[in-house]
C-alpha cells in the first residue's frame, strides 16, 4: 500500500489545523497518509499566539467561536469540560490552555501506523524540485504535497538597536518577556494587542514598571461586550465595491442601530472577504492606508478583564499612550534612549527596555524561504507584498499566475489574496476546505 506524505511548513495554529482536517478526512476516507508538520522552534500546536505561559494572555476570541473543528462549535467547550475548567460559551479561555487543547486535538487526530503525524524541529530553507522541502540542516524530507503555514512575518529590524540587550525584537520569542522583571520603565512600539499583553506581564513582574506605549495614532483595541453582540444584517451593494461606499453603509447602519458598532463589525466579518475581492488595488490600498487600522481595533477585541486592567494600569500612570512615530533608537547608559516625534514635538525618553509590537514586517520577501521560492518562479507576491499570491482555495500562484498543483498556503500568508485570514474561525473553514485538495493531489502522485 502506498503512503503519501503531506508536509505542512508552520508548526502554529494554521498548520495544526490543517494536520487535525487532513488526518480526519484520510481516516473517513481509508486513506494512507503521513503528515510531517516543521516548525522551526518546536512550537507545534502553539505557534506564536498559543505558546504564551501567562494565565492573564487571554484568547480575544469567545469560547464558542474557536473550536479546532469546522462544523464542531462544541468541541473546545467539550474538551474545557473534560479538563475540568470554568469556561461557559461567551467566555475567554486563556490562550496557553488553548494551545493544549490544539495539542491534544491534534494527537487525537492521528492513528498510527496508518495516518501518522510526524513532528519536526527543523526549518525549511526552500524545495527541491516539486517533491521534497529542504531544511536549513541538510536534510530534505520528501512531500507529495506542499503547505505553507508560515504565519505572521518578524517585524521589520530596528536599526541602531538590533543586538542590543535591552531589545526585545520579538515579544512572542520564548521567555521574551520573563527578563523585563526590574521594574525600569519600557517603551512598547505598537498600541496594539501584542502590547496589551505585554503591559499585563511586565507591570505584574514588578510593581514600578511604568509602560510607554507609541503608535502614530495610539489606538487601542476595543473592549468586548460582556454578552456576545447579535450580528446586524449589512446590506452592501452588489459590484465593485468603494471604500467610501462600504463605510457610508456601516456608518448609517450603527445609526440605525443606536450606535451598536459591535453588532455591524459581526455583521460584516462574514462578508469581509468577498468585500476585499470586490475592490480593485486602488480602493484595496485606500482601505488599507486610511480604514484598516480602525477595523482591526474594532474587530479583535479584548476581553472585558484584560480592557478592565488596561484601564485601570492608564489611571494609575503606569500605561501611558504616546501618540507620535520613533524618530531613532541608541543605547545609553544601561539602557536606552529613544527620540520620538510627540504630537510635533521631538521628545527624548530615556527607559530601560524597548519591545517591538508593531506586528508582521512590510514585505514577504524578507522572508528567505518566501524569497527563494518567489526567486525560482514556484510562487509570487500579493500586490501589496503581504503575503503570497494564491487562488481563493488557497493554491499557491506562481510566477505566471498557474496555480500549484502540490503547493498551497493558508493563515497570515494569504492577507493580500483575502484579507480577513488571521484568526481561527477563518483559518480552520480554510484547513477544511484545503484537506481534499491535499489528499487529492497526495493520493495522485502516490498511485502514479
Ligand atoms: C498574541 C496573539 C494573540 C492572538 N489571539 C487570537 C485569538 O484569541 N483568537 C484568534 O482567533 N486568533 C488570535 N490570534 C491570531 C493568530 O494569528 C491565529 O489565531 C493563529 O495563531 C495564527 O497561527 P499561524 O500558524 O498562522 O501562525 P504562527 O502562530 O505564527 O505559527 C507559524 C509557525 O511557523 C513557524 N515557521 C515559520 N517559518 C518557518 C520555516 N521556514 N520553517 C519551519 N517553521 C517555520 C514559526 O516558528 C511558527 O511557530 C492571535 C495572534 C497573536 C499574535
Amino acid at each position: 500500500m502506498f503512503t503519501s506524505s503531506v508536509v505542512i511548513v508552520g508548526g502554529g495554529a494554521s498548520g495544526a489545523l490543517t494536520a487535525i482536517h487532513l488526518l480526519r478526512l484520510a481516516r473517513a476516507s481509508r486513506t494512507s497518509v503521513t503528515v510531517t508538520l516543521l516548525d522551526e522552534h518546536g512550537r507545534h500546536g502553539l505557534g506564536q499566539a498559543y505558546s504564551t505561559s501567562d494565565p492573564h494572555h487571554l484568547l480575544n476570541t469567545r469560547a464558542d467561536r474557536m473550536s479546532a473543528l469546522d462544523g464542531e462549535p462544541r468541541h473546545l467547550l467539550d474538551w474545557a469540560r473534560g479538563e475540568g475548567l470554568d469556561i461557559g460559551p461567551a467566555g475567554f479561555l486563556a490562550r496557553g490552555l488553548y494551545g493544549r487543547y490544539l495539542r491534544d486535538t491534534l494527537a487525537a487526530a492521528q492513528e498510527p501506523p496508518v495516518r501518522v503525524l510526524r513532528r519536526v524541529t527543523a526549518k525549511a530553507v526552500g524545495l527541491d524540485g516539486e517533491h521534497a522541502v529542504r531544511l536549513a540542516d541538510g536534510r530534505s524530507v520528501e512531500a507529495d504535497a506542499v503547505v505553507l503555514a508560515l504565519g505572521n512575518r518578524s517585524p521589520a529590524p530596528m536599526p541602531g538597536v538590533g543586538a542590543h540587550p535591552r531589545y526585545v525584537a520579538d515579544p512572542w520569542a520564548a521567555d521574551a518577556l520573563d527578563r523585563i522583571g526590574d521594574g525600569a520603565p519600557v517603551l512598547v512600539l505598537g498600541t496594539g494587542l501584542t502590547m496589551v499583553d505585554v503591559a499585563l506581564t511586565v507591570t505584574r513582574a514588578h510593581p514600578g514598571t511604568v509602560v510607554h506605549a507609541l503608535s502614530r495614532r495610539a489606538l487601542l483595541p476595543r473592549r468586548h461586550l460582556a454578552e456576545p453582540a447579535a450580528p446586524v444584517a449589512v446590506a452592501v451593494p452588489g459590484g465593485p465595491v468603494r471604500v467610501a461606499d462600504l463605510l457610508a453603509v456601516a456608518r448609517r447602519a450603527v445609526r440605525r442601530g443606536g450606535g451598536d458598532w459591535q453588532g455591524v463589525v459581526e455583521g460584516l466579518r462574514p462578508q469581509a472577504r468577498a468585500l476585499w475581492q470586490a475592490m480593485d488595488l486602488d480602493e484595496r490600498r485606500v482601505f488599507l492606508r486610511r480604514v484598516a487600522r480602525y477595523w482591526e481595533i474594532h474587530r479583535h477585541r479584548v476581553p472585558p478583564a484584560s480592557a478592565d486592567a488596561i484601564a485601570e494600569l492608564r489611571a494609575t500612570g503606569r500605561l501611558r499612550l504616546l501618540r507620535g512615530g520613533l524618530i531613532e533608537a541608541a543605547p545609553a547608559g544601561d539602557g536606552l534612549r529613544i527620540r520620538a516625534d510627540l504630537d510635533g514635538a521631538a521628545t527624548d525618553l530615556n527607559v530601560g527596555w524597548l519591545v517591538n509590537a508593531t506586528g508582521p514586517g512590510a514585505d514577504v520577501t524578507a522572508d528567505p524561504f518566501l524569497a527563494r521560492l518567489i526567486g525560482a518562479g514556484t510562487a509570487r507576491p500579493d500586490p501589496f507584498r503581504l503575503g503570497l499570491d494564491a487562488s481563493p482555495d488557497g493554491a499557491v500562484l506562481d510566477a505566471a499566475g498557474r496555480p500549484g498543483e502540490r503547493l498551497f498556503a493558508l493563515g497570515p500568508l494569504l492577507r493580500g489574496t483575502l484579507y480577513e485570514t488571521t484568526a481561527v474561525p477563518e483559518i480552520r473553514a480554510q484547513a477544511a476546505a484545503l484537506a481534499p485538495h491535499l489528499l487529492r493531489a497526495a493520493t495522485s502522485r502516490a498511485v502514479a
